[in-house]
This record gives C-alpha cells, sequence and structure tokens, in this order.
C-alpha cells in the first residue's frame, strides 16, 4: 500500500516492486492482437478502437489476406474497405484512416512502417499509444509506452501518477519504468486491466501487485 504522502523515492521503489510482481504473473505479456508484420500491426491497432481483440483477429484473419501491401488498401474502393472491416463498428472512419495512413505510407515512406515516434505520429489517426505498440511489439522498438483506457486506469488505482492526459501520464512512466521494459510494462499493464483490475469490479483479493496498491483501502470497492 502507499503512504499519505510519498516521496518521489518512495513511489520509484513501490513501482519497483509492482514490477517485479508483474514480471512473475505476465514474463511475456504477449499483445492480443494477431499480426506477422508492422503492417499488420498498425492495421489490427488502428481498428481496435471501441472493439474487442477477438472481433479484430476475426476480421483481419481474411482481411490481411487480401491486403498484404499499404498500396492494396489504396487501390479498392472506400465502400469495398468499408465492407472488409465493417464488423469492427465505426468502419466509415476506419476506412478513412486506413486509406489516409497508407497514402501517407506509400508517398511519403517508400510503402514501409516507419520506425521512429516521430515519424509514426505523423500518420493521420496515429497517436502515441499506436505508435508505441506498433514499434515496441512489431520492431522492438522502445521509444515509448502505450497509455490506453486500461493502462490509465490501473496506474490512477495504484496512485502512480496524478496527470490527467494520457502524454503526461506516458511521460511519468517513461521516466520511472526502465527503458527496456516499456513495451512489456504496457503490455502487462493491459493485460492485469482487462482481466484482473477491471473498470467495474476490480478482483484485488487475487492481485499480484495488491500489497502495493493503496486502491483496496477505500471504502467503495467492492
Ligand atoms: S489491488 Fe485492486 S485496484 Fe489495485 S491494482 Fe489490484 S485489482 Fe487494481
Amino acid at each position: 500500500m502507499k503512504p499519505k504522502t510519498e516521496s518521489l523515492e518512495a513511489r520509484r521503489r513501490r513501482l519497483e516492486s509492482i514490477i517485479q510482481a508483474l514480471k512473475q504473473k505476465y514474463p511475456d505479456a504477449p499483445l492480443a492482437l494477431r499480426f506477422s508484420n508492422p503492417l499488420e500491426l498498425l492495421v489490427a491497432v488502428i481498428l481496435s478502437a471501441q472493439c474487442t481483440d477477438e472481433r479484430v483477429n476475426q476480421v483481419t484473419q481474411t482481411l490481411f489476406r487480401k491486403y498484404r501491401r499499404p498500396e492494396d488498401y489504396l487501390k479498392v474502393s472506400q465502400a469495398e474497405l468499408e465492407d472488409d472491416i465493417r464488423p469492427t463498428g465505426y468502419y466509415r472512419n476506419k476506412a478513412r484512416s486506413l486509406k489516409a495512413c497508407c497514402r501517407m505510407l506509400v508517398e511519403t515512406f517508400q510503402g514501409e512502417v516507419p520506425r521512429s515516434i516521430e515519424e509514426m505520429t505523423r500518420l493521420p489517426g496515429v497517436g502515441r499509444k499506436t505508435a508505441a505498440m506498433v514499434l515496441g511489439n512489431a520492431f522492438g522498438i522502445q521509444q515509448g509506452i502505450a497509455v490506453d483506457t486500461h493502462v490509465r486506469r490501473v496506474v490512477e488505482r495504484l496512485q502512480l501518477s496524478e496527470k490527467k492526459t494520457p502524454e503526461k501520464v506516458e511521460q511519468d512512466l517513461m521516466e520511472w519504468v526502465p527503458r527496456q521494459e516499456w513495451t512489456w510494462f504496457s503490455n502487462a499493464m493491459i493485460l492485469h486491466g482487462r482481466h484482473v483490475c477491471t473498470a467495474r469490479h476490480p478482483r484485488c483479493h487475487e492481485c499480484v501487485i495488491a500489497p502495493w496498491c493503496p486502491y483496496p483501502e477505500k471504502p467503495d470497492t467492492n
């Protein structure tokens, strides 16, 4: 648990214990999204907005056979692409994003997914979360920590950052989490948020990081 006032040094030590416990529980922490190259992961992450990873995987199983290169997304009509990704929801916006993103990949990056967060975030519809996720998981390049809704929730309950935007929470985490762990840490926190520290009913009684979490002390947790 966390004392009422906590120095930055004490918080850093608490985070070290949390990382160790998460390592035991999620040694590999793979992403649930299926992909076999950086373009596929980029597309899968774009499709995963407001959609479950299971549904995205169902759709991409056939999608990735038809669309192998960025050019393939540009060859088809907007309506055809919408049809191919329809089950993931928000398919009009997603089809627009995919086309705009692939157009820039072709016109600016020689058809390749770029390998830096600065270049990745130039792609239409790609923010730091998507960029960090793709760079870390497809290339093994640690240039950011993906802060999605699960990571934000778990970080907030753990009181590891008081910041209110994903970008600022990411800055705090990048300061405290060792760089070589950035991708693993993000993936592990996503898994933990999905399966244990869930939005409505966190399963604190079976949580491996409960000893370092102030949240169970709150009266409204059960
Ligand atoms: S103890 Fe509860 S609130 Fe804290 S991280 Fe674990 S599940 Fe989440």
